[in-house]
């Protein structure tokens, strides 16, 4: 089980360039979304006119469901920037593979719970590390795509394309790279150097 946290409102409103297009996913929010929070930020975003549109939907870790979903909101998305999800990590990466030209950002943190884990067939996953970084990383997890789980990579021992640690693996980091160059975003990638809060995160507590 996970639960999600609003990032602060000042990492939030940093994220900003330009005009966005919000996403809310309620799939798992009897466990615990940030819905009020999350809402009284987004109306005075929408106020300050950069809104072009929000969708309020479930389980959009579920590609399939999610281009159905979205499917309406063609116009309002294209007119965008960025799209700011406020779901788990799961949910904001299905939208980042969605839109691999798009900026993605997560306005939420993911917190494991202890209990049973949802099984889902998903390309992406997320470990609940409880500080999302997939805003460094243009929406790839480098907790997950890396090998290393490195938020500083990468480690340099790649060859042609591949992890070091396992060869039938893409390096999670060329990915992260590729996927910044894609979105115009390299400079991210110059912020002082990611120091892991690991008392955030349930496994390796
Ligand atoms: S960085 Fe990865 S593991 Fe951590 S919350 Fe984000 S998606 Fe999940
Ligand atoms: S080769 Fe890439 S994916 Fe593998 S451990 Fe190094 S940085 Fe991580």
């Amino acid at each position: 089980m996970l639960i999600t946290e609003l990032k602060a409102k000042e990492t939030i409103l940093s994220l900003i360039k330009g005009k966005v297009f919000i996403i809310n996913c309620h799939g798992c929010k009897e466990i615990s979304f940030p819905e009020k929070e999350a809402e009284e930020l987004q109306k005075e975003l929408i106020v300050s006119g950069n809104v072009t549109g929000v969708i309020t939907t479930d389980y959009i870790c579920n590609p399939d469901n999610l281009k159905l979903r979205l499917e309406k909101y063609t116009a309002e998305i294209e007119a965008a920037d960025m799209v700011l999800v406020f779901s788990c990590g799961v949910g904001v990466q299905t939208v980042a593979d969605l839109f691999p030209c798009k900026r993605v950002c997560a306005g939420c943190d993911t917190y494991a719970l202890p209990g049973f884990q949802g099984v889902t067939p998903l390309e992406v996953d997320c470990k609940q590390c409880g500080e999302c970084y997939l805003n460094l990383t243009g929406g790839i997890c480098p907790i997950t795509a890396c090998s290393k789980s490195l938020v500083n990579g990468q480690c340099g021992g790649a060859k042609n394309g591949k992890c070091e640690v396992d060869p039938n693996m893409e390096c999670g980091w060329e990915r992260i790279i590729r996927r910044l160059t894609q979105i115009g975003r390299l400079d991210v990638l110059k912020c002082p150097v990611q120091v892991r809060n690991y008392a955030t995160d349930d496994e390796v507590k």
